[in-house]
C-alpha cells in the first residue's frame, strides 16, 4: 500500500494537491476537516459538538478525529492520503497503531512549506468564496498558532522515522503537483 500524509499549515494547498494525488495514484482521500464539515452540515450531534471549536480555530479533540479515521480505514484500498490528519503527535501515534493492525504503515509524509503571510492572504481570499466559518483573519491567525504549537511536532515525529519530505508550496498548482509527484514516485 501507498499511505501518504500530506502535511502543512492551513492554506498550504493540501486539499488541492490531494485531489491531484488521488487522480494520479488512485488513493482514498481521508480529510478530517472534510469529515467534520460534513458532520456540521448534517446537523449531527458530533457536528454540533465541534462547531464552536472549529469556528474558534482550535483543534478538535484527538479522540474525535481518531475515531473518524478509524471508521474509514478500509483494508482493501490501494492506499490512503491523509489530509489534515494527524495534527498532533498523539494522533500520529494512534494512526501508526491503526495501520499496524492492518499490517501496513505510513509510506511517507509530504510537507508543503508556505510563508505565513502568504497563508493568510490565500485563506482570506478563500473565505470570501467559501463562506467557511473559520476563514476570517482572526481565526486564520489562531489556526496558524495552533499549527505551530501542536502540529509542527508531527513533522519531527515522521522525520525520526526517516519519512519526512519537505516541498516548496509556493508557485503554480501544476509546479507544486510536479514536486509532490516527484516525491511519491520514489515510494510508489
Ligand atoms: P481543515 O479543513 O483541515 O483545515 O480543518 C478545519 C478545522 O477542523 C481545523 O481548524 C480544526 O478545528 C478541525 N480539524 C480538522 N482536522 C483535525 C485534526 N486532525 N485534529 C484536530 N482538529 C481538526
Amino acid at each position: 500500500m501507498l499511505n501518504i500524509v500530506l502535511f502543512g499549515p492551513p492554506g498550504a494547498g493540501k486539499g488541492t494537491q490531494s485531489q491531484r494525488v488521488i487522480d494520479t495514484f488512485g488513493l482514498v482521500h481521508l480529510s478530517t476537516g472534510d469529515m467534520l464539515r460534513a458532520e456540521m452540515a448534517s446537523g449531527s450531534e458530533l457536528g454540533e459538538q465541534v462547531k464552536g471549536i472549529i469556528a474558534a480555530g482550535q483543534l478538535v479533540s484527538d479522540e474525535i478525529v481518531i475515531a473518524l479515521i478509524a471508521k474509514r480505514l478500509d483494508a482493501d484500498a490501494k492506499g490512503f492520503i491523509f489530509d489534515g490528519f494527524p495534527r498532533t503527535v498523539a494522533q500520529a501515534e494512534a494512526l501508526d497503531n491503526l495501520l499496524a493492525e492492518k499490517n501496513t504503515a505510513i509510506s511517507c509524509m509530504v510537507a508543503l512549506e508556505v510563508p505565513e503571510e502568504e497563508l493568510v492572504t490565500r485563506l482570506v481570499k478563500r473565505g470570501i468564496d467559501s463562506g467557511r466559518s473559520d476563514d476570517n483573519e482572526e481565526t486564520i491567525r489562531k489556526r496558524i498558532t495552533e499549527y505551530n504549537s501542536k502540529t509542527l511536532p508531527v513533522a519531527e515525529y515522521y522525520a525520526k522515522q526517516d519519512k519526512l519530505n519537505k516541498i516548496e508550496g509556493v508557485g503554480s498548482i501544476e509546479d507544486i503537483a510536479g514536486r509532490v509527484a516527484g516525491v511519491l514516485n520514489q515510494y510508489a
